[in-house]
């Protein structure tokens, strides 16, 4: 017997017309690409996303077609992922970091017929505009008075774009699982691949988003993402504020330690999400200058495994509560985040953030197992370790334009990441099936390692590799930045390490560099290491 229940679909548009109803005031605020703070309200910028629809479908923009963005995090970019998935259309974001012949793949793979592009990226597009003949129009997110001299012969000022746009546009209906946005992954091996998320996908992320023991979003949160709207749609933070009714600070193109921290200030941000490379000198900021804004009480750190260093120093010195999340674009991209309990709390903090190492929970809507080599499921005892698989309405099954499934034949994703689960569920990523070391028999984690190495004094970032070795297959190899000022050497930090690994787990050496190579997503290159160090 079917429930009597109305029909109400999952859109995307719904998300924009609830924050405009009923929190039409929450602001919104950016700090422009052209510079000065815009400030506005979800009021406003369902109005100006109707706007943005309505030119849309005049201009012929058809449901299920591609639109790309090359953009920061602004309003205009919130008005784009509304306007465009609001009609059906498939809001593409483009990851600006990516090598232009990355990116000249990606926009040709999903055909994107518009671009938007910030102001920053516009010469990006004119050196690759003739190898992107699908591209109808470029849509410069500025104003007239700021449109740049280029030679993109079908470029326009947002501004002049939208300005005949209809306010009081009526969002069409459509299937809610009508795709709606687009992300492809970095593809760190052969070609990127397209996630295509769904308008179902998308709020219900959002819903899952907003829990108190995940994010916890709500109308009181004023929420800074760091995370860019070009990595995995800034982990869903843009939909899920609008069913919140959390206040929007954009920080755009200024990502120095100063210019966040002074933004947090100002504008009383309680709540910021990026990845660690992100916080790490932001922390070294705040202990240098004692300008740690007053409002943060929380932070949302993943992409990559955070050092337990830094928890340990956002927790005790500074008073933020730390969530470490997990999560890929495959999933929306949010899987799991250590949310502490009362237990945990009732520890030091030197304690308990040895177990924040962990990545955490799934929140209701997200399942997970792992597996052995022949996809036998293992015990969660927190020890056996194996490939972490999911399932649930917000991962894909399949990748875009692919038309073989993903998953596996009882119908699971399996993510590549090698994991424990403990018997409470909470996750312990040990590594990528491809990172993870073999050393005579025995599997090394490069992320406990790297981690353990963190919390030396006077390392700041460090990275490991697996060396081939005849002896024992693999080697741990150290590739390691130091604090400014400081000089650590081999044996110290190798003593340190022996503090609390075994002999064996030890690297055969440490490499010290100025910088390590940093993907486009935030997470450093270990392919890169492993070309210029891997011979070794
Ligand atoms: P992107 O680089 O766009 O974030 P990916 O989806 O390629 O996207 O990255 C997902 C991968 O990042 C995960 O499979 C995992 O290996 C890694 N990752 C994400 N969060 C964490 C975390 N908290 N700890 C360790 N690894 C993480």
């Amino acid at each position: 017997m079917r429930g009597r229940m109305m029909e109400a679909p999952l859109l995307v548009s719904s998300l924009i017309e609830h924050a405009g109803n009923v929190y039409p005031d929450q602001e919104i605020v950016t700090r422009t690409v052209e510079g000065p703070i815009h400030r506005y309200t979800w009021s406003d910028a369902r109005a100006r996303a109707k706007r943005l629809g309505s030119v849309l479908v005049a201009q012929g923009i058809r449901e299920g077609d591609r639109l790309g963005t090359l953009a920061w995090n602004t309003h205009r970019h919130l008005e784009v992922y509304y306007g465009v998935s609001g009609i059906g259309g498939v809001c593409h974001t483009l990851n600006p970091r990516l090598h232009p012949t990355q990116l000249v793949y990606i926009i040709n793979h999903a055909e994107d017929r518009v671009l938007f592009v910030d102001l920053t990226f516009v010469p990006l597009v004119e050196a690759v505009a003739e190898q992107i003949p699908n591209v109808e129009t470029v849509v410069v997110l500025t104003d007239s008075e700021h449109m740049p001299e280029t030679s993109l012969g079908n470029a326009v000022s947002y501004e002049d774009f939208i300005i005949d746009g209809d306010i009081d546009f009526d969002w069409p209906h459509l299937d809610e699982q009508a795709a709606a946005a687009l992300c492809y992954t970095s593809g760190t091996t052969g070609n990127p691949k397209g996630a295509l998320y769904s308008n179902r996908s998308t709020v219900l992320h959002a819903f899952g988003i907003c829990m108190p023991d995940v994010f916890d979003l709500k109308a009181a949160s004023t929420v800074l993402p760091i995370v860019p709207m070009f990595h995995a749609c800034a982990w869903g933070i843009p939909y899920a504020a609008a069913a919140a009714g959390s206040k929007i600070v954009f920080p755009g193109p200024r990502y120095d330690a100063d210019a966040l921290s002074d933004l947090m200030s100002q504008e009383d941000v309680t709540y910021c999400a990026g990845v660690p490379s992100v916080f790490i000198p932001l922390v070294q900021y705040w202990k240098n200058t004692g300008s740690k804004p007053e409002s943060l009480n929380m932070v949302v750190v993943g992409g990559a495994a955070p050092p337990r260093a830094l928890m340990a120093t956002m927790e005790g010195e500074f008073g933020i509560e730390f969530r470490h999340a997990w999560g890929m674009t495959e999933m929306s991209p949010l899987g799991s985040v250590n949310t502490l309990l009362p237990t945990h709390r009732a520890q030091s903090v030197e304690e308990y953030s040895h177990f924040q190492t962990k990545q955490g929970r799934p929140p209701f809507g997200v399942q997970i197992r792992i597996v052995d080599d022949d996809g036998k499921p293992l015990p969660h005892d927190g020890i056996m370790f194996g490939e972490l698989q999911v399932r649930g309405p917000w991962v894909i099954d399949g990748y875009f334009k692919e038309e073989e499934s993903s998953l596996t034949p009882d119908g699971w994703f399996p993510t590549g990441d090698v994991a424990t689960i403990d018997s409470q569920s909470y996750i312990q990523i040990t590594d990528r099936t491809k990172d993870l070391i073999k050393s005579g028999g025995e599997w090394i984690s490069s992320i406990d390692v790297e981690n353990t190495a963190m919390g030396h004094p006077d390392i700041v970032m460090a990275a490991v590799i697996g060396i081939p070795n005849e002896k024992w297959g693999e080697r741990p190899l150290m590739i390691a930045v130091a604090t400014p000022d400081s000089s650590p050497t081999k044996e110290s930090v190798l003593k340190y390490l022996s503090e609390t690994l075994a002999k064996w787990q030890l690297p055969d050496d440490v490499i010290f560099v100025d910088e390590l190579p940093m993907g486009a997503t935030g997470k450093v290159r270990k392919v890169t290491l492993r070309e210029e160090y891997g011979g070794e």
